[in-house]
């Protein structure tokens, strides 16, 4: 690909405008029936038993606070590696965030920085935790969900990175989204995501009374009792219209069916920069994986010591940006956002400002070519020298 090389972005080939077309031509823009074949496609793909197709990623994770229960008065626990989303959605329903560390090489949260953020929740009661598989590297999933049961709380997994990716846990391989270990798991369809539908989610669940409480919150909480008038429908408790389009679900049917090839070229496309970079900048380390994981490859995040190297990130990124190479970085510690500050004052998470200091997102989608790999390692070696 030449021109700019944007960090991250879609792969739409001409079936996927031809399946959107179809959708357009038909009966159904929404509420229609491929929504459900989407939903049952993907609930298949990751081996859940449902599957709720929502309007984007935050409100899935909204769609699970509410499903379960969670409200004024709990806590919910949010690595503070991830993206805003996390832990806004305890504030949506009224809970209190509280932070969990990174370890400062994967930024993933581990059982040592979930007992750590359990140990400052203080007598409140801790709800949900909620990991982020962070780049696509899976969390430790039985670990943090036996610390998270002991602390009479569940685990809802934030996993738009890790569609795609696999956790081998006592030797079974699961497909990140199966609910071995979880409530919930979410994914979104953004368009820097693995598969995407321009806005879009997904809430998979093996819980068949919290995958109906999902979809009955996800249509305004409206329900049309059996026996009753043809026009008839009742409200017992508050929804949302957190519905997605036919439209967008036939295009992520269409792009579902691509998603080992696209995992593949991830994949292929990773390893080619951990061989260059290890050749041409080896000072420069690729995050780490842990050995549990096998990742569907979302970020290419790589860590620099800025200090070490007399270069700001700003110059580095400025200075690739001018070469037509765009980068980003994965992510600013919420627990430093002004809303969190305001309200709880400053964790000290020591792993999140470290992983913070050093992170930077390079390149990588599916479409790019292997001498675009080339062309940013060759930028980023002359930057560093
Ligand atoms: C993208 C993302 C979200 C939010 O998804 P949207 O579809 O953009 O609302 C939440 N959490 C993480 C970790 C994400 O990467």
């Amino acid at each position: 690909m030449s021109g700019f090389l944007p960090y991250g972005r879609q792969t739409i080939e001409d079936d996927d405008i031809a399946a959107v077309t179809e959708a357009l031509r038909g009966d159904f823009l929404t509420t229609g029936p491929t929504v459900e074949a989407f939903e049952t496609a993907f609930a298949a793909k990751v081996g859940a038993q449902h599957a709720i197709a929502v309007s984007n990623g935050t409100a899935t994770l909204h769609l699970a606070m509410m499903s379960l229960g969670v409200g004024e008065g709990d806590v919910c626990i949010a690595p503070s590696v991830t993206f805003l989303a996390t832990a806004n959605c305890a504030r949506y329903v009224g809970a209190e965030a509280v932070f969990a560390d990174v370890d400062p090489d994967s930024g993933l949260m581990t059982p040592d920085t979930l007992a750590r953020a359990l140990s400052r929740v203080g007598d409140k009661r801790v709800k949900a935790v909620l990991p982020v598989h962070l780049r696509g590297d899976v969390c430790d999933l039985p670990a943090l969900k036996a610390m998270a049961s002991a602390a009479g709380a569940v685990l809802v997994e934030d996993a738009p990175h890790a569609l795609g990716s696999i956790g081998t846990f006592g030797g079974v391989e699961h497909p990140v989204g199966d609910g071995a270990y979880s409530s919930f798991a979410s994914f979104s369809f953004h368009p820097v995501k693995t598969l995407a539908t321009g806005e879009g989610g997904m809430l998979t669940t093996n819980d068949a009374e919290l995958a109906a409480r999902a979809r009955l919150l996800r249509s305004h909480g409206m329900v049309r009792p059996a026996g009753g008038d043809p026009w008839w429908y009742e409200m017992p408790e508050l929804g949302f219209n957190y519905r997605i389009p036919d439209i967008l679900c036939a295009l992520g049917l269409s792009q579902l069916a691509k998603l080992d090839r696209f995992v593949a070229r991830r994949r292929a496309l990773t390893a080619l920069y951990a061989e260059r970079l290890a050749e041409r900048c080896p000072r420069v380390r690729l995050a780490q994986s842990p050995a549990h994981s096998n990742p569907a490859l979302h970020l290419l995040t790589v860590l620099i010591d800025f200090e070490a190297e007399g270069l700001s990130r700003r110059t580095v990124v400025d200075s690739l940006k001018s070469q037509g190479i765009g980068t980003q970085v994965h992510y600013i510690p919420v627990h430093r956002q002004p809303y969190y500050v305001n309200r709880q004052g400053l964790a000290d998470l020591p792993g999140a400002d470290a992983w913070y200091k050093r992170c930077l997102t390079l390149p990588l989608f599916p479409a790019m070519a292997d001498g675009d790999v080339e062309r940013v390692v060759d930028a980023l070696a002359a930057i560093l020298g």
